[in-house]
């Protein structure tokens, strides 16, 4: 009965009239609809007083306004919070909240899983399970919000979101731009393009797609600055390599008029984290729109990599800096319940999964 039932929450403004038209409704019922939702936080049609009773039975009948169930909370000593949400067949998904001075970020995920495949990333290891749908991936702000006690009006709670947690966002392109799009909107959640990034690890032409359609900040996750590691740690490389890469990345910055592409550098012990390398990369960078953002390595069980001493990365940043190319580090945030960078792991699926003889879940946060 509840899977034969809409759920609201996936669809965009236009999508939502075009279905109150279909049930012999005006359109302009979805924005009350959305004014109920995105601004009240509310998920019972019975509460929202202002449709018609006869509307609302119809709603109740053939709709819903469904969140994802949480299947575990943990909140770290230094405020943030992870979740970990159901998907389907004992699979998971975490998504994170980061608060941070005067901002609150929400690292969100977009597939279960991810086929990407990059050597230092814990959910390569979990393979591809399936992509979100659009009312997953807009209904993880929502669950936020209210878990962190929406109030109607209060829009101040999270501050940026980041498509940064597991999956990859340009792989589930038809249901992460809808997603992105309710984000966006004025009557959605209206979050400005500056403080929704979405995060890549480099599909080339999807990105060139993306700069038609959206205009949202955008992180590419380099880690190498050249072709030969960077074919090895993040195998999409190989496809689209890095002169590739960086030109779309140009084009994107051109089309939506937008400040600087932000580069995830993970911080490898040894391999990726020389002086040199550092001096590579500004090179590859200088003059143009970009900024680094070097993330210290969180190691998970079963990877060969290790994290870069402090030294290491005070000094490759001061190169990149010298270089002529904006550089920060990144904070470790929530360690202390495997919420930083690389350490989301599903432990209470994974119980359940060692049984199933899958491989377990962990997925990758960057604390923005
Ligand atoms: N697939 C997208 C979105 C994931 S964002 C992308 O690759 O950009 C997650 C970020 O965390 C990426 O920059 C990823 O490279 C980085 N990351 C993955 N594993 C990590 C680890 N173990 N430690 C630190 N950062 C990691």
């Amino acid at each position: 009965m509840t899977d034969a039932r809409v759920n609201l929450l996936g669809l965009t403004r236009s999508e939502l009239e075009a279905w109150c038209v279909e049930r012999g409704d005006k359109p302009f019922r979805a924005r009350q609809l959305w004014h109920w939702m995105y601004k009240r936080g509310e998920t019972s049609f019975d509460a929202m007083t202002d449709l018609a009773k006869s509307f609302r039975a119809t709603l109740a009948e053939t709709a819903e306004v469904r969140l994802p169930a949480i299947v575990k909370r943990q909140d770290a000593a230094d405020g943030t919070i992870k979740w970990m949400l159901e998907a389907d067949n004992l699979q998971g998904f975490e998504m994170v909240y980061i608060p941070d001075g005067d901002r609150a970020t929400l690292c969100i995920s977009s597939q279960v899983g991810c086929a990407m495949d990059c050597s230092f990333c814990a959910t390569a290891q979990q393979g591809f399970n399936r992509n979100l749908t659009a009312a997953e991936i807009v209904g993880q702000v929502f669950l936020a919000q209210k878990e962190l006690g929406f109030q109607a009006g209060d829009n101040r709670l999270i501050s940026n979101v980041v498509l940064m947690g597991m999956g990859e966002p340009l792989a589930n392109f038809r249901n992460v731009v809808p997603g992105m799009r309710i984000l966006l909107d004025d009557l959605g959640f209206d979050f400005s393009r500056r403080r929704l990034t979405l995060s890549t690890s480099g599909l080339v032409p999807q990105m060139y797609k993306l700069a038609g359609e959206s205009n949202v900040a955008l992180a590419v996750s380099l880690h190498a600055p050249d072709d030969e590691l960077r074919n090895e740690l993040v195998p999409i490389n190989r496809r689209h390599p890095i002169a590739e890469l960086l030109e779309a990345c140009w084009h994107y910055i051109d089309e939506q008029n937008g400040r600087s592409v932000t580069f995830e550098y993970v911080m490898l012990d040894g391999v990726n984290d020389s002086p040199a390398q550092a001096r590579a990369l500004a090179r590859l960078l200088k003059g143009h729109p970009a900024k680094v953002n070097l993330i210290p390595f969180n190691a998970f069980p079963g990877t060969k990599y290790r994290r870069s001493s402090p030294e290491a990365i005070l000094a490759f940043l001061d190169q990149i800096l010298k270089g002529g190319v904006m550089a920060t580090i990144r904070k470790t945030r929530g360690d202390d319940i495997d919420a930083a960078c690389g350490q989301l792991a599903g432990r209470v699926i994974d119980r359940v999964t060692s049984r199933m003889g899958s491989k377990r879940i962990a997925i990758p946060v960057v604390n923005a």
